[in-house]
């Protein structure tokens, strides 16, 4: 355990002797900071226009971070780094991403040609700021 002697040093010390020194008032307990919790929202999207697929984004609402990426491969592959851990593409996102690649390969998902203008300036924005942010944590 860790702990902080009255005159301010801070020592690892062994569990026993640790709350000796606390019982007898000498130190007092450090406490681990306490692990962030990952909250992680795995979201596959569809390119900005029909040449570019499906990718997939991953957002963290513990520490913020932000992750996209796309190509055939990438639910295997893609790793998405914060809280300290290293995540992989849960499995019912890998098999949903799988399948609209393969369908956007084939090309038979429903091309964007529905969705409005207002709706596509949002989704740029949306990309915009994803790519931002992954430059910004990779740099
Ligand atoms: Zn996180």
């Amino acid at each position: 355990m860790q702990i902080q002697y009255n005159g301010g040093k801070i020592a690892h010390v062994q569990n026993d002797i640790g709350r000796a020194l606390i019982d007898a008032k000498l130190a007092v307990e450090v406490k681990p900071p306490a692990k962030p919790v990952p909250n992680t929202t795995w979201e596959v999207r569809q390119g900005l226009n029909p040449e570019h697929g499906p990718y997939l984004a991953a957002h963290c609402s513990t520490c913020g971070q932000n992750a996209c990426s796309g190509g055939p491969k990438t639910s295997q592959t893609m790793k998405f780094l914060h809280c300290g851990i290293v995540e992989n593409v849960p499995q019912y996102v890998a098999r949903n991403y799988d399948k609209q690649y393969r369908d956007w390969q084939r090309g038979d998902e429903s091309r964007p040609s529905s969705v409005s203008a207002s709706q596509r300036d949002i989704e740029r924005a949306r990309i915009e700021w994803l790519e931002s942010k992954r430059v910004a944590h990779v740099g």
